[in-house]
C-alpha cells in the first residue's frame, strides 16, 4: 500500500476531475463519522474539528485533528493501521492540535505503512504543513523524542510523510491513494490563514469538507460539485460582521454554496456558542437557497452518503 500511496502522491494528476471508474455511490460501503463537531471553545462540550471516513468497516481517511479527535477515534473503534491519509484544512489549533497525540498513539498500534499528512503550504502567517510537522517531530522539534517517525536515519515502524498543497492557483488538485480513494483539494479564503477544502471520492461516493472559510474565493462550489455529502462549518450566525465574517461563512452563504454545488446532503458542523441553539433560524437562512436535507453534526454522529 505504501508504494501506491507514494506513487499516487508523486503524480500530479491530469484526468477529468471527480470521474471515478464507478460513479454510482455505493452507499452501503461508505460512512462519514464526525469525531469533532465543535470549534476552539473550551465550554462547548464538543471535540474540535475532525472527521473520519469509513469504507467497508475500515477507517480509511481523516480530515483535521482538532483536540478531542484522538479520544473519539478510539470511541469510534477505528484503527490507525487502516488510515491511508490525514488531510488538514489548515493549521489552527482547533484543526491540528491532536496530531502529536495520534503520532504518539501510533507507537501502541501495529502500523507499518508510512502515514501521509496533506495540508496547505505556508504563507506570511502560517508554516507549511511540512514545516509544521518538522517543528513538532524533527530533531529540533518540540517533540524531538518522537523524531524517529520523521528522521530517515532513525529506526521506526513507519515514517511521517507530508505533502504541501499550493495555494497560488485557485484550482482543484487530485491525489489518488491506492486503488479506491481520490483526495482532491482547492484553496479557500480563511482570512489571513493558509487554508484548503478537501474532497474524498471513495466507492463512487463523494464527501467534501469546507474547513473554515468565508466564500471570498468562490472555490468550494467547484470542489464540492455533485457531492453526496458536503460538511460545512457554521462558526458564525447571519448577524455576524467584521473579523468574524472575514473568516467564516454565514448560514445564507452556506445555503448558496450548497445549492450551487448541487450537493445531496448538507451537514453543518464546527458549531460554536455563537450558533448553538440557533438551529431553527440557521436552517431557515440556509434553506433560502438550498432545498436538500440539512443535518447538524454532533460528536460521533454517522452519516451515510
Ligand atoms: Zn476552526
Amino acid at each position: 500500500m505504501l508504494k501506491n500511496i507514494i506513487k499516487g502522491l508523486a503524480l500530479s494528476l491530469v484526468f477529468s476531475p471527480f470521474v471515478m471508474a464507478n460513479s454510482v455511490c455505493n452507499q452501503d460501503r461508505v460512512t462519514l463519522q464526525v469525531l469533532g463537531s465543535g470549534g476552539p471553545e473550551l465550554d462547548d462540550g464538543r471535540a474540535s474539528s475532525s472527521y473520519l471516513i469509513w469504507l467497508d468497516g475500515k477507517a480509511r481517511a481523516l480530515v483535521d485533528l482538532g483536540s478531542g479527535a484522538n479520544v473519539n477515534f478510539g470511541q469510534a473503534n477505528a484503527r490507525l493501521e487502516d488510515i491511508s491519509a490525514i488531510m488538514l484544512t489548515h493549521l489552527h489549533v482547533d484543526h491540528s492540535a491532536d496530531l502529536p497525540a495520534f503520532v504518539k498513539g501510533a507507537f501502541f498500534s501495529d502500523r507499518e505503512d508510512d502515514l501521509t499528512i496533506l495540508g496547505p503550504e505556508g504563507n506570511a502567517l502560517m508554516p507549511s504543513t511540512t514545516q509544521f510537522v518538522s517543528r513538532l517531530f524533527g530533531n529540533k522539534g518540540a517533540y524531538a523524542y518522537l523524531s524517529n517517525y520523521l528522521e530517515p536515519e532513525q529506526r521506526s515502524a513507519f515514517k511521517l510523510k507530508t505533502k504541501d498543497i499550493a495555494l497560488g492557483l485557485k484550482a482543484v488538485s487530485h491525489f489518488p491513494v491506492g486503488k479506491d480513494l481520490i483526495l482532491s483539494t482547492i484553496p479557500v479564503h480563511h482570512g489571513p490563514i493558509a487554508a484548503v477544502a478537501w474532497r474524498v471520492d471513495i466507492a463512487g461516493c463523494a464527501i467534501t469538507f469546507s474547513g473554515d472559510m468565508n466564500n471570498q474565493y468562490q472555490t468550494l462550489e467547484t470542489l464540492a460539485l455533485n457531492s453526496d455529502i458536503l460538511v460545512m462549518h457554521n462558526a458564525v450566525p447571519e448577524t455576524a460582521s467584521g473579523v468574524a465574517t472575514h473568516l467564516h461563512m454565514t448560514p445564507s452563504q452556506i445555503g448558496r454554496i450548497a445549492q450551487k454545488a448541487k450537493v445531496k446532503k448538507l451537514v453543518i458542523s464546527h458549531r460554536m456558542n455563537r450558533t448553538l441553539g440557533k438551529e431553527k433560524v440557521t436552517t431557515q437562512q440556509t434553506e433560502q437557497s438550498y432545498k436538500g436535507p440539512i443535518f447538524f453534526a454532533n460528536d460521533l454522529d454517522k452519516f451515510r452518503p
